[in-house]
Formats: structure tokens, C-alpha cells, sequence
């Protein structure tokens, strides 16, 4: 190899660079590949092994996939009300939800999310649906996964009063303690469409990370509906199965 400074050349080689050998050339080929590869390699967000299916988007490897359980474009139902989730609110998938409330993580929440996101439609609106806790003890999930989500966000809502928790409610006492807790936040100005749906193609969204009696999401709706607006659903992480839903 040569070592003096190079000196420019008086023009263009006639048979390529005369100096590279074929051996040489092959070894750039791979040098090249490898660092293609270390530049594009993707890692599950869980396990951290190396995707070999690249993906356009985050999500996890298929081994992890089926661990949580999560259908490649989530899961859709019509009750309570027209809803699209990652997957169902148990097994393991329930407790990567309930970490990553106390451990918020993003790249996860992008993988959790992918589901969701094949499923939206493209001018969907979202609406993260605020939690009844205040400050630091409040859920950072909804507003986190309209972020993981990448898509058009408005934080329309806020709650009007405390609620009570509701993990041993019945649906009818969910509906009572949830109604009238959300007001459409004043001064914020609703994208064009959103409250005239029939001028352009906006679809409104309610987001939250569990979607259990609907009691929630119902109230919310109701303060979105009593300003003329127009809900098409509610995205969540983690629908809970129908034979627990009280
Ligand atoms: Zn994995």
C-alpha cells in the first residue's frame, strides 16, 4: 500500500483504479454490506435481538409479538362503542401496560402501538382522553401513545371533577361516577372539519391505554358530542377481555 502523499491525477484511469486488487474489491464489497448493516440493523425494543424482517415502523420481533399476544393490526369491535386495541387487556400484554405506566418508554410504546397505527385511518384526529389523577401521579399513557402514533393530536378534553377508581364498579356505577367529568377545554382552537365532519374527511378518535366498561370514554364523547363534534371511536393499548367487563 502506498504511503508518500498522493498527488492528484492528471486525468481519468482507463481501466478503473489500478492500484485495487479483486481481493481488495471483495473486501470493500463486505465492508460496504457490513456497514450498511450496522448502520440499518433494527432490535426488538423487548427481547433486543435483531429484526430480520425489517419493518417501516418500530415493532417488536415475532417471538415477542406472540408472547403479548398482539394481532399485526390490532383488534376492532362495535361495543360499548367502535373501538380498535393492540391487543386484549391480559396475560402479558396487561403487564407491559401497567409497567410502562409507571415506566413510560416510547420506543416500547411505538411497538405496542404498531397495531393500532395499521389500523387508523390516514386523517384520523386524536383526542387523548385525560386521566382523573393530577401531576406526577397522573397516567402519562393516552397523550404518550397519540405521540407513539405520530398522527394529527388534539388535547381537546379536560375533567370537570374528580372521580373515583374504578376497579370494583359495576358498569352502571362506572357510567354514574364518570358522567359529566369532562369538559371540551376552552380557547383551543379545533382544527377545520373537526366539528363539521361533512366538509372534509376528519375522523375524531377518543385514545386511552385500557378500554374497559366504555364508561370513560362515554363521558368523554359526551362532552365532544355536546359541542357538536363527532366521535368515530376509541383507540386504547389494551381492550379487557368481554367476560370481565362488569
Ligand atoms: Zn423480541
Amino acid at each position: 500500500m502506498r504511503t508518500e502523499p498522493w498527488s492528484p491525477c492528471s486525468g481519468p484511469c482507463p481501466q478503473g483504479n489500478p492500484e485495487t486488487s479483486a481481493q481488495e474489491q471483495d473486501l470493500l464489497t463486505s465492508l460496504k454490506d457490513c456497514l450498511k448493516d450496522l448502520l440499518t440493523v433494527v432490535c426488538c425494543p423487548l427481547c433486543g435481538q435483531t429484526i430480520e424482517d425489517r419493518h417501516p415502523r418500530e415493532a417488536f420481533c415475532p417471538e415477542c409479538r406472540q408472547h403479548l399476544s398482539l394481532p399485526s393490526r390490532g383488534l376492532q369491535g362495535i361495543h360499548p362503542c367502535r373501538w380498535t386495541a393492540a391487543g386484549w387487556y391480559e396475560g402479558n400484554l396487561r403487564n407491559l401496560i401497567l409497567q410502562l405506566r409507571r415506566y413510560p418508554d416510547l420506543r416500547l410504546l411505538r411497538a405496542v402501538s404498531d397495531g393500532i397505527g395499521a389500523a387508523l385511518p390516514e386523517h384520523a384526529v386524536l383526542v387523548p382522553i385525560p386521566g382523573w389523577k393530577a401531576g406526577a401521579r397522573s397516567n402519562p399513557l393516552p397523550t404518550m401513545i397519540c405521540r407513539s402514533l405520530q398522527q394529527t393530536t388534539q388535547s381537546l378534553l379536560k375533567r370537570s371533577r374528580p372521580t373515583i377508581g374504578q376497579h370494583h364498579l359495576n358498569r352502571q356505577q362506572r357510567l354514574t361516577n364518570q358522567r359529566g367529568s369532562f369538559v371540551v377545554e376552552s380557547g383551543i382552537s379545533v382544527a377545520a372539519g373537526v366539528q363539521n365532519p361533512g366538509e372534509r374527511q376528519v375522523e375524531l378518535w377518543l385514545v386511552d391505554d385500557i378500554l374497559t366498561s366504555g364508561a370513560t370514554a362515554r363521558a368523554a364523547m359526551d362532552a365532544l358530542m355536546g359541542q357538536g363534534m363527532t366521535v368515530s371511536g376509541v383507540l386504547c393499548l389494551g381492550r379487557t377481555p368481554m367476560r370481565r367487563t362488569r
